[in-house]
């Protein structure tokens, strides 16, 4: 049923994780959207008013539009990669309006990642886990990076299934990843309390205590250090150049999220060997 070689498995994932891109980026533009609903729904029923009418919205409904003029993606025009590269050429087919970038770039980042896990743990529970993870870790950024938001519909399913992954120490040995889920909310946790102390400002949210208990599900409490340096060290690097080259102002706040999540695909293919080349140079 799976290809012999690593090349052909690869290849095989890679091209469904073009398919998988072209569904994160419905969830990732849809999903805050359907948060947004619930919370006014609910808060008119506390009011005792009527919830605000809308059109249906879930990840299946309605079928993917333009935001500018409706015009209904086709199947073809929804091909992932391909359609937006050479029969879209970026640009809507109804109205000639521009077709962000971002999403191609989802569907092939998704893609080459994919391919990569595949490529790296071979035909192994690993690859199997190692996709749900990197699928996840895209949506959560993404979404971070436009709405400031990591949705606990992905964040808390993920460290369960972290869990779950362990218990077979796919990763990690469970008690490994049990305290990894408990260190990780904990430490974001406390860092928030003392930044908040000191400063009366909020550096961070709930969100980012929640995806860093779940990497630590996932990979363990002894990856959690590198984890969190990794992310600062991006973190860093990322928001000196924006304040440097765009005069970004040092109150926007940057989301932390994403850096997380980058932190955490490094982990996952690497880990093992950033673990011991710093546990090697300190002993
Ligand atoms: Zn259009």
């Amino acid at each position: 049923m799976l290809p012999e070689s690593p090349g052909g498995l690869a290849a095989v994932v890679g091209l469904l994780g073009l398919c998988v891109g072209s569904f994160l980026n419905v969830v990732i533009h849809r999903l805050p959207k359907m948060m947004e609903r619930e919370w006014q729904t609910q808060c008119a029923e506390l009011r005792g008013e009527m919830p605000p009418p809308g059109e249906a919205l879930s990840l299946a409904k309605p079928r993917s539009r333009c935001p500018t003029c409706g015009h209904r993606i086709t199947a073809l025009e929804n091909i992932p990669l391909l359609s937006y590269l050479l029969i879209l050429k970026g640009k809507c087919a109804g109205c000639g309006a521009r077709i962000s970038p971002r999403y191609p770039i989802v569907e092939a980042l998704t893609g080459l990642l994919s391919a990569y896990a595949a490529w790296h743990f071979g035909p192994t529970l690993q690859t199997l886990g190692a996709l749900v993870l990197i699928w996840a870790l895209i949506a959560l950024s993404a979404i971070d990076l436009d709405t400031q938001l990591l949705p606990d519909s992905i964040t808390l399913p993920l460290l369960w299934l972290g869990l779950g992954f362990n218990l077979w120490t796919t990763y990690t040995d469970l008690p490994s990843a049990v305290v990894g889920a408990m260190l990780g909310y904990l430490a974001l946790w406390s860092v928030f309390w003392l930044f908040k102390l000191a400063t009366g400002k909020e550096g961070m949210g709930y969100g980012d205590f929640k995806l860093l208990a779940a990497l630590g599900a996932w990979l363990g409490w002894q990856m959690l250090p590198a984890i969190i340096l990794l992310s600062s060290v991006v973190g860093a690097i990322v928001g000196i150049t924006l304040i440097v080259a765009c005069r970004r102002g040092r109150n926007i706040p940057i989301p932390f999220g994403p850096y997380l999540a980058a932190a955490g695909g490094i982990a996952l293919f690497w880990g093992a060997q950033i673990t011991h080349g710093y546990l090697s140079s300190i002993s």
